[in-house]
């Protein structure tokens, strides 16, 4: 009676199991520096046991994956002419979904009779409208080629929104919000009325805000100029706005506990890095409450979302014209709800769970 959910990196299998009636989580594990998936699979089947957990006898397994592209918008039922499919947009997401379908195809072969299921991190933004999702260059580009804003971080966006529906106790689809999901990986999200309708992060998750290593929006024209004046080639440029931008090119290190560290310690490089951090987000807002009509809230989650008052203080503040005040004993003491009395806009900290997202779309397949 258990549902198993699978997050596979390239060189790493995270899983986590779920009673699958009660959703109580049983284990949860990081199995790291594994050879292949196969063996990944081999020591989880191992470690399961010990929790006398046979994984051919589970319910269901279900896998998060990065890109859906176009064709998938919900969770779905994972067979063969599915792995076709999704082989087919790797080159869209060619850093993640390769590692996602070989867990797919590990967990087939470990468990054949468990059904196995894919939840993307694109899906929830299948919502946006054309003006928001289109780029402004050729038609082709997007008939072709299937260039567009795809979003990622779907399911936290989702997962903090309903979470937001309970605490503020209307139904999700009356409500209008704006998320921030801020780890290493940073994304915004303009939720009207439940449904996405835009959000940061574009055909990659390198678009939008600064992140921890991920430079986020810049001007394209950099990397033409990148190729012509330092003879960088593509997978240098690439590399380098993925892995060496963001935080930690600015302060060197991706880390913000260690950024404000080194802040508070007097470092002007850490400072800048804070400033333009939290200008980014704040930037974001805007553009968010301007293209809602009214906001009930603003939702921070992920790493720094969940546990930097700083950052939160830094994005709303000065922002009262725009009904949004926070309150400043209850943002540093930790709580769930931190706008002022007088704040018309609440403002929520709400602990993302992408895994229980996953386990409950999982649910809702089998017991519906
Ligand atoms: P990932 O996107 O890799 O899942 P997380 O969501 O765990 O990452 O977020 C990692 C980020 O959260 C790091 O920059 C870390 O410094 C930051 N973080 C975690 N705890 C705190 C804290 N108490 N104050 C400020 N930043 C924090």
């Amino acid at each position: 009676m258990s549902i198993l959910v699978i997050n596979a990196g390239s060189s790493s299998i995270k899983y986590t199991l779920y009673h699958s009636k009660t959703l109580e989580r049983i284990d949860h594990n990081l199995i790291e520096e594994i050879r292949d998936h196969h063996e990944g699979f081999e020591v989880m089947r191992t470690q399961l046991l010990i929790h006398g957990i046979d994984i051919t006898q589970i319910n269901a397994i279900g896998h998060r994956v990065v890109h859906g592209g176009e064709r998938f918008h919900e969770p779905t039922l994972i067979d063969d002419e599915f792995l076709a499919e999704i082989t087919a947009l790797i080159p869209l997401a060619p850093l993640h979904n390769p590692a996602n379908i070989e867990g797919i195809i590990a967990a087939r072969a470990i468990a054949p009779n468990v059904p196995n299921f894919a939840i993307f991190d694109t899906a929830f933004h299948q919502s946006m409208p054309p003006q928001a999702f289109r780029y402004p260059l050729p038609h082709d580009l997007y008939h072709t080629n299937h260039i567009r804003r795809y979003g990622f971080h779907g399911t936290s966006h989702y997962y903090v929104a309903t979470q937001a529906a309970q605490i503020l106790q209307k139904p999700l689809e009356e409500l209008n919000l704006i998320t921030f999901h801020i780890g290493n990986g940073v994304s915004a999200c303009a939720i009207e009325k439940g449904k996405s309708i835009d959000t940061s992060m574009g055909m990659t998750p390198l678009e939008g805000l600064m992140m921890g290593t991920r430079c986020g929006s810049i001007d394209p024209s950099i990397i033409g100029y990148l190729m012509r004046e330092k003879g960088m080639n593509i997978d240098e440029i690439e590399s380098m706005l993925n892995k060496k931008s963001g935080l930690f090119a600015i302060a060197g290190t991706n880390d913000l506990r260690s950024v404000i560290d080194a802040k508070d310690s007097g470092d002007e490089n850490a400072a800048l890095a804070i400033d333009m951090f939290a200008y980014r987000l704040k930037k974001q807002l805007g553009e968010y409450m301007a293209i809602l009509r009214g906001v009930n809230a603003i939702v921070f989650t992920g790493g720094i979302g969940e546990h930097s008052p700083l950052i939160h203080e830094m994005v709303c503040k000065g922002l009262e014209h725009l009904g949004i005040g926070l309150d400043e004993v209850k943002n540093r003491s930790n709580d769930i709800q931190i706008q002022s009395s007088t704040s018309a806009v609440a403002v929520l900290v709400i602990p993302t769970d992408e895994e229980r997202q996953i386990a409950l779309y999982v649910q809702k397949f089998l017991y519906s």
